[in-house]
């Protein structure tokens, strides 16, 4: 195969991102490989699309911002429309501990400037969402630019810009093994179409990241988890405005998408097999009584099995992204493990790895608690506890 100046492996919308920022900063030869046989195959295509920049942790909150900046430009900039659309997140505490934690991630959040999120008392929920239950809530916290974006939609822009800039893109295409030379760098990457010799590669490779890693026998802490959603049949009970709402304490959350209300609640995965995207019957079930007894509107509505789905988290062991060079490895460079927050970070982190590629640091955003190696340094960051 045609050489190239730098491999993605990956072309989900992290490594659509990477791709068109390079391609911006002016990188010619820039090859995307995915083996699936196109677009959204991979978690970006299971993605619901949460906005948010209520986090806990300030470097969250900045990507946030950030992201949130480059997807009110994204129509100028990129061409498409994002689908950003600022129906507000609203967080339920049922307990003070709680409610403490949201409110120790409102004092990070205006800290970096994330003025509009406030505390909200029990007569604001009913006023932003009156269809929840309020028996059991004692507050919560709301954000109204928080909402929504498109994962598909984000991920087709940035690879039509990609291409438009130059960037080829070729699908069908397993990356099987990389090539260390006698200085550790990566020169050839294999394919199942044949060998790419390559001045570097970037893995966008989502839950898929530690084995692509390993290939070049860096050891990568990015594992899979299975995050599962419950969709009802089309119904008009609730607004398409609405918040996305969630319970705090146990990660119960609900939004309108496409006609239909979306139900989600974490579970774990499939005991010993990571990469099973199968619903559970059971969780589908257990979801339903919990909609049920939390939001009465709900319980004529049918849970649609056909249309459930379940598709996969890159969680790293703090939750939060990973960004730079591999560790041991000059020319790997890692856009990895965001833990189920990459399609409304994507715009950010493909720019700071374009800036991390082209002039060996972030000129944007100081990212170093991001890099790869705080996990060897046994500095990671501080996990995020309910935000
Ligand atoms: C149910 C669900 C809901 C979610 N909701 C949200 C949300 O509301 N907001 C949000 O921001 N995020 C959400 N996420 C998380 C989001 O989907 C991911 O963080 C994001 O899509 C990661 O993008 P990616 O490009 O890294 O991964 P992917 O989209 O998975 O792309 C990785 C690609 O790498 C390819 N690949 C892997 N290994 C190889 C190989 N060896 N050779 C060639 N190709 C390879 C795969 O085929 C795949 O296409 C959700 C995820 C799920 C599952």
């Amino acid at each position: 195969m045609r050489p190239a100046s730098v491999v993605i492996v990956g072309a989900g919308v992290m490594g659509a991102s990477v791709a068109y920022h390079l391609a911006a900063r002016g990188w010619r030869d820039v090859l995307m490989v995915d083996r699936s046989n196109g677009p959204g195959r991979g978690s970006t295509g299971a993605a619901t699309g949460g906005f948010r920049a209520q986090y806990g942790t300030a470097i969250n909150v900045r990507l946030s911002l950030m992201a949130r900046d480059r997807f009110l430009r994204f129509e100028d900039e990129i061409g498409g429309d994002p689908g950003y659309m600022p129906a507000g997140y609203l967080w339920l505490a049922t307990s003070h501990s709680e409610l403490d934690a949201l409110r120790a991630g409102l004092e990070v959040q205006r800290a970096e400037g994330l003025w509009e999120a406030a505390e909200v008392g029990v007569e604001d929920v009913a006023r932003l969402n009156p269809a929840v239950h309020r028996d059991d809530i004692i507050g919560g916290v709301y954000c109204p630019s928080d909402g929504f974006i498109a994962p598909l939609q984000v991920l087709s822009g940035y690879l039509a810009a990609a291409r438009r800039s130059g960037v080829r893109v070729e699908w069908n295409t397993e990356v099987t093994g990389l090539t260390r030379n006698g200085s550790g760098r990566i020169v050839a990457v294999a394919t199942s179409k044949g060998t790419i010799d390559t001045g570097a590669v970037v893995n966008a490779a989502g839950a898929w990241a530690a084995s692509l890693a390993q290939c070049a026998g860096v050891q990568l802490s990015v594992t899979p988890l299975r995050r599962q959603v419950a969709a009802t049949v089309p119904c008009t009970v609730l607004p398409p405005g609405m918040p996305m709402t969630i319970f705090a304490g146990d990660g119960f959350h609900f939004r309108v998408r496409d006609g239909r209300v979306l139900l989600l609640w974490p579970s774990p995965g499939v005991p010993g097999r990571p990469f099973d995207i199968g619903v559970d019957r059971e969780w589908l079930a257990a979801v339903t009584r919990m909609a049920h007894r939390r939001v009465s509107v709900l319980r004529d509505i049918v849970v649609d099995a056909a249309s459930s789905w379940a598709g996969l988290y890159e969680m790293s062991p703090d939750k939060h992204a990973l960004l730079g060079v591999a560790p041991g490895c000059d020319n790997l460079y890692l856009v990895n493990g965001s833990s189920g927050h990459g399609v409304m970070h994507a715009p950010a982190l493909g720019q700071l790895l374009a800036e991390i590629m082209a002039d060996g640091a972030t000129s944007s955003l100081d990212v170093r608690a991001l890099r790869p190696s705080r996990f060897l340094e046994g500095r990671p960051n501080q996990a995020p506890g309910l935000l």
